[in-house]
């Protein structure tokens, strides 16, 4: 078999057989086909995409190119969710210790954050002692033990998907369905959750930037998913506002303590609860709404955030933080923006909204800039709030002051204004099964 026939006939739009597509994984992760023949064939599949069968080949091939984890003792109440990124998302920290603590078991490998979006391992590790690197050992046994371990990525997952996702971000091919559905389903099957809830988000702070192309990818992902033998919801969300009030690790990780507490009953606690309800719906075989009802009881009744306390303990995290929240970083620099006109507030754009709290120190532009916990932006207005000139808009907070001015125009060039109150927009678009 030769890489430039496979190349080639991609390229003529022809259906790409099993043997082929492994020939191609196997070789590319190997270091056998070379980066310029891999780049051509993904541009090909970016314009003449992947059929069902292709996709479900390509998915596998790269799930089994590392190490896989095998959850098999666990039956089906192994479940994970996975957001394709977003600004102010810190749904894993809530939906997590809500399923673990109605039976399901949450063995969670999580990324870190790049640009404008945050990585939940960013956020745990702004939890003073956490550690997100344990042993296979000690993941599995924290996971029979208290039914959740949330953990970055080890090195030997999908390698595959290491070397493309770096390709395709170099020659233009990161946006095509095939090939995202891949590289997010791969690390799915590989993490070994039978159970598997997808927030797909579409808007501005988003990868999809439109309902319709969100929908597609949704769709596809959901069949990938089963075609591999895994029980998979998406859960389609806006991101054209951030999610919640905080942006920044430790302030994420502060409002997701008020969710668990029951004290902010807003739209992140909507969507919180839409996830965590499909997540519990799959591993306890049951209607959304019946799942629901038990979601909404773990919040009232506490048991969610016992969870949680239990769940940072467990890997070294000073559980102190979910009852004092001075136990979390905080910025020695906290800086009020000020409206500077009146009127209804009609876009809070979270792409920019994400920019800024980067500035600030809470992102990275590239992957070796270090990361400062505590830096993040807290809103204080959102979308169809009237506001005065003179009205605090948000907070800054930061250790470097140098940050504060580009953070604030940043941030102001974010937030438009009008003089009618705007329609709300749904948070939530769709629930694709
Ligand atoms: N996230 C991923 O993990 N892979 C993609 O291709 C796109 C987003």
């Amino acid at each position: 078999m030769r890489m430039y026939d496979i190349i080639e006939k991609k390229r003529d739009g022809f259906e790409l057989s099993k043997q082929e597509i492994k020939f191609f994984i196997d070789g590319y992760t190997k270091g056998e086909i070379p980066d310029y023949q891999a780049s051509a064939l993904c541009m090909a599949i970016y314009f003449r995409g992947m059929s069902e069968a292709e996709t479900v080949t390509l998915t596998e091939c790269m799930a089994k190119s590392g190490d896989t984890l095998d959850l098999s003792q666990f039956g089906d109440l192994t479940v994970d969710k996975h957001s394709t990124g977003g600004v102010g998302d810190k749904t894993t920290l809530i939906v997590a210790p809500i399923a673990a603590c109605l039976g399901g078991v949450v063995t969670k490998m999580s990324g870190r954050g790049l640009g404008h979006t945050g990585g939940t391992v960013d956020k745990l590790e702004a939890i003073p002692g956490y550690r997100t690197s344990l042993s296979e050992e000690e993941f599995i046994s924290q996971s029979k033990r208290i039914n959740i371990a949330v953990i970055g990525q080890t090195g030997n997952l999908t390698p595959a998907d290491k070397k493309l996702y770096a390709l395709r971000d170099v020659t233009a091919t990161v946006n095509s369905i095939p090939l995202i559905t891949a590289s997010i389903m791969s690390k799915k099957l590989a993490a070994g959750s039978k159970n598997i809830v997808l927030d797909v988000k579409y808007g501005s702070g988003a990868f999809m930037k439109t309902t319709d192309d969100a929908e597609i990818l949704a769709e596809n992902m959901v069949n990938i998913g089963r075609g591999c033998g895994r029980n998979v919801t998406a859960v389609l969300t806006n991101m054209n506002v951030p999610l919640g009030d905080n942006i920044g690790n430790a302030l994420e990780v502060k409002e997701a303590i008020k969710i668990l507490k029951g004290e902010q009953k807003d739209e992140l606690y909507e969507v919180c609860v839409a996830l965590a309800s499909e997540m519990v719906a799959l591993f306890k075989n049951i209607p959304s709404d019946e799942a629901k009802k038990l979601v909404v009881g773990a919040i009232d009744g506490g048991e969610a955030l016992a969870k949680m306390k239990e769940w940072f303990a467990a890997q070294g995290g000073d559980a102190r933080c979910v009852g004092d929240e001075t136990y979390l970083p905080s910025a020695t620099v906290i800086y009020p923006v000020l409206s500077q006109t009146d009127g209804y507030i009609t876009k809070t754009d979270a792409q920019l909204i994400g920019a800024s709290a980067m500035i600030l120190g809470a992102g990275r532009e590239s992957k070796e800039d270090v990361i400062d916990p505590s830096a993040g932006i807290v809103l204080c207005k959102k979308p169809g709030d009237k506001v005065r000139k003179g009205e605090v808009l948000c907070h800054l907070h930061t250790c470097d002051v140098s940050k504060i001015k580009e953070a604030e125009a940043v941030f102001l060039s974010a937030v438009k204004f009008g003089d009618t109150k705007p329609e709300k927009q749904p948070l939530i678009y769709k629930i694709i099964k």
